[in-house]
């Protein structure tokens, strides 16, 4: 387990190893301001970092992470829209060309989906967010009631990311630019078991590993 003088630790190694050698990049990305061209929404997961996973740099990636990777619909309701903010922030200020919604094996917010069996829960925040995966938990057991459990899950994690790349395009400042052409989306999977990254592919409907 990583203790608190741990962190401190890392953090003056980061210090020595990266800031103090890669003072340009930083310096570069205070003075000209961040311009990242992908934006990433990845789950909160601690095994799924994707700056790690997708060995890049500061100023490579706009990330947003919360349970499950999932992205809301529009919607007019009131609240603190924390993800759909973020997502306009990417879009509508930095200009990214694409999005990626990276979703990975062995997510716990999807397992609490499937294992609750998609029922809300007033007490909880996270049921609530996790029902907008529930048409993705809904259609897999439609589909597949006799598969196994990990099964299941796997391919509940996997159609989530469809529905939240379904969800970005109800934005109107979303689907008008991957209608012109100036951004593209993406599914992603991070298979953490076998060390496996997998893209779907829309001409077979399927995700197959890169
Ligand atoms: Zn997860």
């Amino acid at each position: 387990m990583t203790s608190i003088s741990n962190l401190i630790e890392g953090f003056q190694r980061f210090r020595e190893r990266h800031f103090e050698r890669n003072d340009s990049l930083y310096q570069h990305l205070v003075k000209e301001g961040q311009t990242p061209k992908t934006l990433v929404v990845a789950c909160c997961d601690s095994r799924v970092d994707p700056a790690l996973v997708l060995d890049c740099e500061p100023g490579d990636l706009f990330v947003i992470r919360n349970v499950a990777n999932l992205v809301p619909p529009s919607e007019n309701r009131a609240g603190h829209h924390g993800t759909t903010a973020a997502i306009e922030y990417a879009i509508r200020i930095l200009a990214v060309e694409h999005i990626i919604v990276l979703g990975h094996a062995h997510c716990g917010g999807i397992n609490t989906l499937v294992r609750t069996g998609g029922v809300n829960n007033p007490d909880s925040y996270m049921a609530d967010w996790m029902c907008l995966a529930e048409s993705a938990r809904a259609s897999v057991m439609a589909e597949m009631p006799q598969a196994s459990l990990d099964e299941q899950l796997h391919a509940c994690e996997q159609r989530a990311i469809l529905v939240s790349l379904e969800n970005l395009m109800t934005f109107p400042w979303v689907s008008e630019r991957v209608e012109s052409g100036t951004l593209a989306l993406h599914g992603w999977y991070f298979d953490i078991e076998h060390g496996q990254l997998l893209r779907f592919n829309a001409t077979t409907k399927c995700f197959e590993a890169l």
